[in-house]
């Protein structure tokens, strides 16, 4: 591996690490030389175990991000355990599918909370500590939702354009300060999340008609992208928005 891609000796902190997106990110930073704090509700132990394999420490944080209370522990508990704080990776979310008519209060707040309110919180939690080291990533994950309307999912499309402001507002705070805040907008990637659109099979084959690559992507995609926002590599890479989806925004 190039120097410029080499990550030990860092500390990355990944929320909804058990599973999809996360685990896969997880793995990809373990891979470049990083030790992870695995936070979640589900216990990640299938995660740690590959990290393990590859010769990196992990540590288990048991954190429900439906509420911004156990935000200021990850922090803590990350220090405790792995001795630092370099990397965030904002990942865990939830979807709730409903028309716009029928959309309820519950499934707004749900969503709301989950995917904006303890993203913002726990990048305030952990960039205040990168902030005194002088030094720190976070990378949010968006969606193609960050750019696009989407249809019966008005939570979520909130939630992560939302997540497209916050990356661009904490990255002119934090720039001068050491902190990159970068984001990246998945496209369909065959993950739990997206178990029932693949199980339609008309709505996966228009899916599949729309996405230049010709396929879905593989939570293992991902990995190329994360690694390169917490390396040096893209030390100059600000408030940026990273689209890794098989070309679907190009069409
Ligand atoms: P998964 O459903 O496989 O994983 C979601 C992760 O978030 C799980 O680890 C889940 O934990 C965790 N999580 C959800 N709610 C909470 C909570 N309250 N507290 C702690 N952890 C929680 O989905 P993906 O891997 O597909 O999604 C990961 C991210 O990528 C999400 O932000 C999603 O919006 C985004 N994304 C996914 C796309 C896709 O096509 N798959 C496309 C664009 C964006 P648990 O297992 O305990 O529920």
């Amino acid at each position: 591996m190039s120097g410029l891609f080499d990550l030990t000796g860092r500390v990355a902190v990944v929320t909804g690490a058990n599973a999809g997106i996360g685990q896969a990110i997880a793995i990809a930073l373990a891979g470049a030389g990083a030790d992870i704090a695995l936070v979640g509700r589900t216990p990640a132990d299938e995660t740690l175990a590959q990290i393990e394999a590859l010769g990196r420490k992990g540590a288990l944080i048991s954190a429900d991000l439906g509420t911004i209370g156990p935000v200021e522990r990850i922090v803590s508990e990350t220090l405790e355990k792995l001795g630092r704080l370099d990397f965030l990776i904002n990942n865990a979310g939830i979807i709730r599918r409903a028309d716009s008519v029928d959309f309820t209060e519950a499934d707004w707040d749900a969503v709301i909370d989950t995917n904006l309110k303890s993203v913002f919180f726990l990048a305030q939690a952990a960039g205040r500590h990168m902030i005194r080291q002088g030094y720190g990533k976070i990378v949010n994950i968006a969606s193609m939702l960050t750019f696009q309307g989407g249809i019966r999912v008005p939570s979520y499309t909130a939630s992560k354009s939302g997540i497209g402001g916050l990356t661009k507002l904490l990255a002119n705070e934090w720039s001068a300060k050491g902190v990159n805040v970068n984001a990246i907008a998945p496209g369909y990637i065959a993950t739990a999340n997206t178990t029932a659109l693949r199980a339609d099979a008309e709505r996966n084959a228009s899916i599949l008609a729309r996405i230049p690559a010709g396929r879905w992507g593989d939570a293992s995609d991902l990995g190329g992208a994360a690694v390169f926002l917490c390396s040096r590599a893209s030390d100059y890479v600000d408030g940026h928005i990273l689209a890794v989806d098989g070309g679907w925004l190009a069409r």
